[in-house]
């Protein structure tokens, strides 16, 4: 099968003739029809993420469908579609999975990241960790709800119950997250790189009340800020524009360093926090959440050799939405 492979960070991958997996106890087989292209991709090939198991095939926000069954897997039937996201295996015993809280597992395993994931044609996936996907979504559509919608979701709802709600970084995760917090009766004020109007346009698309660049304030003071943008100086941006009591998520898995900042704008029971990856709770939440919306993607297809070029559009912010590698 054909896939791209990271060999070592910091270098483009190379794509690879890789013999076909075998799925083992629990697992799957899928055929991969489409998988998104994140960020998070982006921090395993360029190294700021520092576990990766070399080589890795990356990708976690993987469509397709069910080739094979291994031993003792009874969810999922030949051919039926299956989204698998991010969170690809945990331990079930440490003190964070059993209290309903496996995002933060002392030994979890990623997807594209310590188990090979969809960049390829074909991929091996622990079943308990795979979901089914929503009908109405082609497969392209789906990809980045698996990720971008999944995290995305977990980041809007650590927000809290925010009437105005900043969103820094205006990419994949956002325009989904845009389209549920309005249908939750949010208001969205997006922020994007400074001068960068396309991005500004595609947020009032989006639903966005107001738009403008990172080093502007909003218009009225925000109940909360979700930031998307690895950008450590957005956190004292954010805490000075959130009201007393908001609430600051930082939704990526990496960001530059933040800056020091005068407790000023951290007073007043602001909080600043983090999110870490998706409990399957999470997914299950959304993946039910999305049609009723509907939440609507927006994706840029590329071939899969050509991941290469997606992973340089997306860290040169050059995408409208999602990219979605499509290895059929
Ligand atoms: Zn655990
Ligand atoms: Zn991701």
């Amino acid at each position: 099968m054909k896939a791209m492979v990271l060999d070592r960070p910091g270098v483009p991958l190379r794509l690879a003739d890789l013999p076909m997996p075998e799925p083992g106890e629990g697992q799957i087989l899928v055929r991969v029809s489409a998988c998104g292209v994140c960020r998070t991709d982006l921090h395993v090939v360029d190294g700021e993420l520092t576990e990766p198991a070399l080589p890795i095939v990356p990708g976690h926000e993987i469509i397709g469908h069910v080739v094979e069954t291994g031993p003792n897997v009874e969810r999922f039937q030949k051919d039926e579609r299956v989204g698998i996201p991010w969170l690809g295996y945990t331990c079930g015993v440490c003190r964070f999975c059993r209290t309903q809280r496996e995002n933060l597992c002392d030994a979890p395993r990623f997807t594209g990241y310590q188990i090979d994931g969809g960049y390829a044609q074909y991929t091996i996936a622990d079943a308990r960790y795979c979901f089914p996907v929503p009908g109405d979504y082609s497969d392209a559509e789906a990809a980045p709800l698996m990720c971008a919608g999944l995290i995305g979701y977990r980041s809007l709802e650590m927000a809290g119950e925010a009437e105005r709600l900043g969103i820094y970084g205006f990419g994949a995760a956002a325009h989904i997250v845009a389209q549920v917090a309005r249908h939750r009766g949010q208001q969205v004020f997006a922020f994007t790189r400074p001068g960068d109007e396309e991005a500004q346009a595609f947020a009032r698309d989006m639903g966005a009340v107001w738009v403008g660049g990172s080093d502007q304030r909003p218009p009225e003071a925000l109940d909360a800020a979700i930031l998307f943008a690895p950008v450590g100086a957005l956190v004292p941006a954010a805490l000075e524009a959130v009201a007393k009591g908001g609430v600051v998520v930082a939704g990526g898995i990496h960001m530059s360093d933040i800056p020091s900042f005068p407790y000023d704008i951290l007073w007043g029971e602001r909080v600043v926090r983090s999110v870490a990856n998706l409990t399957r709770r999470d997914a299950e939440a959304f993946l039910a959440l999305a049609p009723k919306v509907p939440v609507k993607t927006e994706v840029q297809p590329f071939p899969l050799d050509q991941a290469n070029e997606a992973l340089t559009r997306l860290r040169e912010g050059r995408l409208r939405g999602a990219a979605v590698l499509l290895p059929g």
